[in-house]
């Protein structure tokens, strides 16, 4: 990417009626663009890194059968009735609309009953279960406060996936393998170390618990008790002594923290697929029920979580596993040896795989590199007139103050 070809611009300063931390530097950095409170527009550089994220769950939800599905924004009311989840008094932050004809219809908030629903034509017998399906799409939530920046958006991107099996056993291997998918998303996105298992509330119908996973960090909305060296977690809103037994915490070893909540997954029972007439036969011919789980994860806040979680003074710090470009090129000058340099060197890291911000704008050297930084690319490589009087190049790693020379000769291989 050209930033001269690039239609975004960076800002000095957020809009003044952002105050998340997380939302100024992207939209300073031209990541985002705030449509309204809790609603943002991803430009080409946030588009980027949601869809690293988006691909590094995809990639780790295929890996335990997940199949992927598109559903429908659009949701009948009927089906909601069906689990009495339409009802306003229920379930308070559904966006709800009429069509043309008068029929009522809500904007998807989660997906259970529709996926249930589009089910019932091909799941009858034992041998169509074990199911893992999975969806990565806007949700719509209206949302009391939107305050958080992309950590609570009114129209928001999560990956929810669901499972359906034939017995508790089958269930909670699945949900076993899940949980541990989800630690590897983690530690994939450079969260591993901050990423906690956490025990939290399981809904009024199971006697279990759900597991949140909460990223500790100061602007978290959740109080969390973590045990550190066991490396998992309680939510404060289930921290009783009966329940600190029951999971065999020992209160000494707990810390507080605060938390994002970045997933959640539950166990569900049958409680949809009960209420919406979806059952299996077993290999005696007998109808049973039909045990689901459901996973969650806030694809878009973390991209908000991960830009707050690691910016520093000067702007955005992305884990190379996100980056929008592994590099950040930048030409100091615009002498014809120096272009001509510069140009060599960026359709030679991008013939070599090497995804590449060359900064080929005829603007000062000072606003390049503030640009570089308030970015975030994990490195910077500049050519100058003095590194190619050396015949080389400058990098500078985004975490740390020094600089070293390359030869230009060397960049791949430095790489
Ligand atoms: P919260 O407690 O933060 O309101 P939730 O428990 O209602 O979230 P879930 O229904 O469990 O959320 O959704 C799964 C995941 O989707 C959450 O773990 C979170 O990462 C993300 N998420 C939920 N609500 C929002 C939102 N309004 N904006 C952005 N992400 C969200
Ligand atoms: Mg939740």
């Amino acid at each position: 990417m050209r930033l001269s070809h690039n239609f975004t611009k960076t800002r000095r300063d957020a809009p003044k009626d952002e105050t998340a931390r997380n939302a100024q530097l992207l939209i300073r950095a031209g990541y985002v663009h705030k449509m309204m409170a809790g609603v943002y527009a991803y430009l080409p550089l946030g588009k980027l890194v949601l869809d690293n994220i988006a691909q590094i769950v995809r990639e780790e939800m295929n890996a335990v059968g997940g199949q992927e599905v598109q559903m429908t924004v659009l949701q009948p009311k009927e089906l909601w009735e069906k689990t009495d989840r339409w009802d306003d008094k229920k379930v308070d932050n559904w966006f709800k609309t009429k069509l043309a004809n008068g029929t009522e219809v809500g904007v998807g908030l989660s997906h259970e009953e529709p996926i249930v629903d589009s089910l019932k034509a091909f799941v009858g017998s034992y041998k169509d279960l074990p199911i893992t399906i999975y969806q990565i799409q806007s949700k719509f939530r209206n949302e009391l406060r939107a305050k958080s920046g992309l950590l609570r958006g009114r129209e928001f991107i999560m990956k929810d996936m669901y499972t359906f099996a034939q017995t508790q056993e089958e269930h909670t291997k699945l949900y076993e393998q899940i949980a541990e998918a989800y630690i590897r998303i983690f530690e994939r996105l450079g969260l591993g170390d901050s990423t906690y298992r956490t025990y939290a509330d399981g809904g009024y119908f199971t006697e279990k618990f759900s597991d949140e996973f909460q990223t500790v960090s100061p602007i978290g909305e959740d109080t969390i008790y973590v045990d550190e060296k066991k490396r998992i977690a309680i939510n404060k809103e289930i921290y009783t002594d009966e329940n600190l037994a029951k999971l065999n915490f020992n209160r000494a070893d707990l810390v507080e923290k605060r938390g994002v909540e970045v997933g959640n997954i539950f166990p569900l029972e049958s409680k949809y697929s009960d209420a919406l007439d979806l059952y299996y036969v077993d290999e005696k011919g007998q109808r049973q029920s039909i045990i689901m789980g459901c996973y969650g994860i806030g694809i878009s806040r973390l991209v908000g979580m991960i830009a707050e979680h690691f910016a520093d003074d000067n702007g955005l710090v992305w884990p190379a596993s996100i980056a929008p470009a592994e590099v950040h090129l930048v030409a100091l000058g615009t002498d014809a040896e120096i272009v001509a340099a510069a140009d060599d060197l960026y359709h030679e890291l991008t013939a070599a795989g090497h995804e590449v911000i060359y900064d080929d704008r005829d603007v000062q050297a000072g606003l390049k590199f503030a640009d570089a930084d308030l970015m975030g690319m994990p490195l910077r490589i500049t050519v100058s007139k003095k590194t190619l009087a050396e015949g080389s190049v400058e990098f500078k790693a985004r975490t740390e103050e020094e600089t070293r020379m390359v030869k230009l000769a060397d960049v791949i291989t430095a790489l």
